[in-house]
Parts: C-alpha cells; sequence; structure tokens
C-alpha cells in the first residue's frame, strides 16, 4: 500500500489545473483538487468568458448604427447593464457546473478549501486537515496588481469587480495599457460609457507591432475612447458619488468609476514556497523546466503562477503535458514559440510571431509587407474604420515570421494563420494560396509589393 493519500494533489481548478487533474486521472492516477473560489478558475469565471460575452455586448451599438446604410430601421435601441450581467452570471454557473462534473466523470477528487503547502508531499486545507501526496502540482493562476500605494487607492477596482458592477458607469478612468486595459476600454465604451484611458508608457500595447498599437490607438479614439499616455494616476479622491482622478501632471478626470488593469502576479502569496525552497524566477512566477518540474522534486507548477505566456491554452497545454509526462509515460516539453493571440478590443487584433523590431533586431534580412483598406461592410454605413494587416518576413529564408492583423474576426483569421506560420510557411506559399473573396483575408495572399526591406537593421527603401 502506497504510504500517501493520494497519487497527484491540485492546488487550483483553473484552465490548467484542471486538465491536468483530468488527463493525470484518465492515466489511473488517483487525483484530488482544491479550489479555493470557484471551479473554472480566471478564464471561466473573472477573464475571458464574461469578458468575450460582454464584447459581444458592447458591439451592437456599431451594429445599429450601420444597419442604417444597409436599409433597416432600428428604433432608437436602449441597453440594460443588469440584464447583461444577470445572463453574464447564469452563464458562469453553466459552465462551473459542467467543469465540476467533468472533475467528477473523471473520478478527481474536488475539495472546496484553500490548500497550502506544509511539506514537499502535504497540504494542508482550511480546516486544518493534511493531505499527503507523491506529487503536488500548483496551478494557481494569477492576480490582479493594483500597484504602489497612491492616495485614493482603495477606490480603484480590478477586473475581478468590473464584471459584477450594480450599474453601468457613465464615465470611466481606466489605468492600464495592457490588453485587459485596453479591452475594458473598448467594452464600456461600446455600452455608452464615456471612457478615459491613462497609461503610463507611449503607447498602448506595450510588446506588440508598432504599427498595430498606432491602429488601435487611432481607432480608438476614433470612437470617443480619450487615450491619455505617458501620465499614471497619481491619486483618487472621492466626493459625493463621484471621483476625481489625479494624473502625474496634476490634471484631472471626473468619473463615476476607476478601474486598475496595470498588471497581474502569479499567486504564489502564503503558499508556503519559502520554507520548501522551491525557486522563484526573476519575474516573479514560479521557476520550472520545460517539464514544468520546480526547483523542488514531485513539485510541479502550471498556467500563470509561472508567468510564462499567461494564457488559458498556454495554461491548458501545460497542464495536459505534465500529465502525459509524468503519469502517461509520454515526457512532453511544451513549445512557447509562435503562440497566436488575440486582443478582443474594437477593432480586434490577432498576432503571431515577431514584431517588425523583433524581426529587425533577430533577422539580418527583413522584408515587411502591410495593407490598410476599409472593411467592405463599412462601405454602406460610411464607417470611419480601417483594417490593417503586415506580414513580416525573413528575407534570407522567405518564411513568415509574424502576422499582425487589426480589423473584424483578426482573432478567427490568427487562429489559422498560426499554423501556417507553426508549419514554417513561407511568403510564396501564402502567394501560391488562392484567395477567398470577397473577404478582408484575402489580403493575408495577395500582399505583393514589400513596404520595406530592412538588411543588417538598416532600411533599404
Ligand atoms: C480579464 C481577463 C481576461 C482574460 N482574457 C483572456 C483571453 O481572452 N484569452 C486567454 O487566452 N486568456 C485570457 N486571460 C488569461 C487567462 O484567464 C489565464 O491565463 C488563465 O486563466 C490561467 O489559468 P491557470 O490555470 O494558470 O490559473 P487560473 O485560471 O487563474 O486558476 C487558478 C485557480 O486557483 C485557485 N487558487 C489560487 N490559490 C489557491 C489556493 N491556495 N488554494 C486553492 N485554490 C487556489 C483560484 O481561485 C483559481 O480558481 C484573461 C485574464 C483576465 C484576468
Amino acid at each position: 500500500m502506497p504510504d500517501h493519500d493520494v497519487d497527484l494533489f491540485i492546488i487550483g481548478a483553473g484552465s490548467g489545473g484542471v486538465r491536468a487533474g483530468r488527463i493525470a486521472a484518465s492515466y489511473g492516477a488517483r487525483v484530488m483538487i482544491a479550489e479555493e473560489y470557484r471551479v473554472g478558475g480566471t478564464c471561466v469565471i473573472r477573464g475571458c468568458v464574461p469578458k468575450k460575452l460582454l464584447v459581444y455586448a458592447s458591439r451592437f451599438s456599431e451594429e445599429f448604427e450601420d444597419a442604417a446604410g444597409y436599409g433597416w430601421t432600428v428604433p432608437e435601441p436602449t441597453f440594460h447593464w443588469p440584464t447583461l450581467i444577470a445572463n453574464v452570471n447564469r452563464e458562469l454557473t453553466r459552465l462551473e457546473a459542467a467543469y465540476t462534473s467533468t472533475l467528477e466523470r473523471n473520478k478527481v477528487a474536488l475539495v472546496k478549501s484553500r490548500a497550502v503547502l506544509e511539506d514537499a508531499h502535504t497540504v494542508r486545507l482550511a480546516n486544518g486537515a493534511r493531505v499527503h501526496a507523491e506529487t503536488i502540482l500548483i496551478a494557481t493562476g494569477g492576480w490582479p496588481y493594483q500597484g504602489p500605494k497612491i492616495p485614493g487607492l482603495e477606490y480603484a477596482m480590478s477586473s475581478n469587480e468590473a464584471f459584477q458592477l450594480k450599474e453601468l458607469p457613465k464615465r470611466i478612468v481606466i489605468q492600464g495599457g495592457g490588453y485587459i486595459a485596453v479591452e475594458f476600454a473598448c467594452i464600456f465604451a461600446g455600452l455608452g460609457s464615456e471612457v478615459t484611458l491613462v497609461y503610463r508608457g507611449d503607447n498602448i500595447l506595450r510588446g506588440f507591432d508598432d504599427d498595430i498599437r498606432e491602429h488601435l490607438r487611432g481607432e480608438m479614439r476614433g470612437r470617443g475612447i480619450t487615450v491619455i499616455c505617458g501620465h499614471t494616476v497619481a491619486a483618487i479622491e472621492k466626493t459625493g458619488d463621484e471621483f476625481v482622478t489625479q494624473l502625474s501632471d496634476s490634471s484631472s478626470v471626473a468619473s463615476d468609476k476607476v478601474m486598475f488593469a496595470i498588471g497581474r502576479r502569479p499567486n504564489i502569496m502564503g503558499l508556503g514556497l519559502d520554507s520548501l525552497n522551491v525557486n522563484i524566477h526573476e519575474h516573479g512566477g514560479i521557476a520550472v523546466d520545460e517539464f514544468s518540474r520546480t526547483s523542488v522534486p514531485h513539485i510541479y507548477a502550471v498556467g500563470d503562477v509561472t508567468n510564462r505566456v499567461n494564457l488559458t491554452p498556454v495554461a491548458i497545454r501545460e497542464g495536459h503535458a505534465f500529465a502525459d509526462t509524468v503519469y502517461g509515460g509520454k515526457p512532453t516539453p511544451v513549445d512557447h514559440n509562435n503562440v497566436p493571440t488575440a486582443v478582443f478590443s474594437e477593432p480586434e487584433l490577432g498576432v503571431i510571431g515577431l514584431t517588425e523590431m523583433q524581426a529587425i533586431e533577430q533577422l539580418h534580412k527583413v522584408d515587411i509587407y502591410k495593407s490598410s483598406f476599409r472593411p467592405m461592410k463599412a462601405t454602406l454605413p460610411g464607417r470611419d474604420t480601417r483594417m490593417f494587416m503586415k506580414l513580416v518576413v525573413d528575407g534570407t529564408t522567405n518564411r513568415v515570421v509574424g502576422c499582425h492583423i487589426a480589423g473584424p474576426y483578426a482573432a478567427e483569421m490568427i487562429q489559422f494563420i498560426g499554423v501556417a506560420v507553426k508549419m514554417g510557411a513561407t511568403k510564396d506559399d501564402f502567394d501560391a494560396t488562392m484567395a477567398v473573396h470577397p473577404t478582408a483575408g484575402e489580403e493575408l495572399v495577395t500582399m505583393r509589393e514589400k513596404a520595406l526591406s530592412y538588411t543588417g537593421g538598416i532600411a533599404l527603401n
């Protein structure tokens, strides 16, 4: 008889933990998983899923406006936030139940409790009970970071609370320039709020291709969002029901809500890692090898808590690969290169691979192809919006090493462009692919003129 209670104890029933538990159990492991809040984790309960539902809701305003250009007469539409939130919450409850029954079906024992590490093989639950496990997987995700203490910080909500507001704010100030800040700015603007986005950097979406960043910023401005870069929030004052947000240049903005979305931090506080000598990476996540193994034998970590690529499909892949490696006899490293990703802004973005700047830094020869055009659907309503696409090509091998799209369905497009880029498709392969007409995507296989070429980092045209 083994002297441990379970083969595997997983802390956190989010994207990574649930997948790891299900797959490990399918290989015959006795698995227990602890969840301190709601099964499904960030993605299902306060991330991707509720966010995308709010994005859908926010896009109706433009649809109603554009309908007139296509001959429709739409009565003055009205929007009711409490109905939206109630419907979203009902869907989240359904998904949580589906995740829970997946665990039950796969014979993964679920404990609704916080769990912390006592030693390398012992987990302690909130009621003091101890569970001995041969292997422990930490999948505790991340948490919103609210920044250094400033006066009035307690008035700033995070994305967690934004999903549960009682009413739609008429005016909102959002601090942050990453994808969560940008997405919420577009959601609130689409639903009718007056939005001010404040970001300390020189432009939103640091790390994305510069042309895409500039394009989106312009489109956001065109939709009435005030984007203030190069400033931070210095203080927040409450006067009655109103907040006055003071910026670093001493200007101020009045609003009904203030939200900070300035980053997330791995959820490692109080887990008991210090006494176990589990190494923490300099970026703040649990340090792991390519098999998600920590510095302590039999302790593994997957997902946002490792701060590698903080996206749901990556956490799921890491959890699955962990189970294949440890219980399936198939050592499976996870490849974090060329991860396609989307920003559900308005317009949305889909990107994969190198930006133009990264390519110039990493490759000897680089060719850039660009296209900017008015999407066909915008023509009849006369909407002033443009689509933008860029291909980054390795000038030596002709391989497409980056693709950046801003416009309707960019997220859907990048999923499949991702397959081509991952397979090492060349620009010639793109050119040889017949266009699908009339679509926006056809532009990706019909860009013939180089916009720019670089050799040794020097632009040639
Ligand atoms: C607003 C927002 C929008 C997002 N949008 C997208 C998107 O569009 N696409 C995308 O790919 N990704 C998106 N993400 C990121 C995505 O949600 C995460 O990358 C993903 O959820 C990470 O999964 P995980 O398993 O690592 O952690 P999580 O899903 O965060 O799960 C961790 C779980 O562990 C639990 N837990 C923590 N500590 C303990 C403990 N000590 N004991 C017991 N339980 C504990 C938590 O309650 C949580 O349920 C978004 C995130 C946010 C915040």
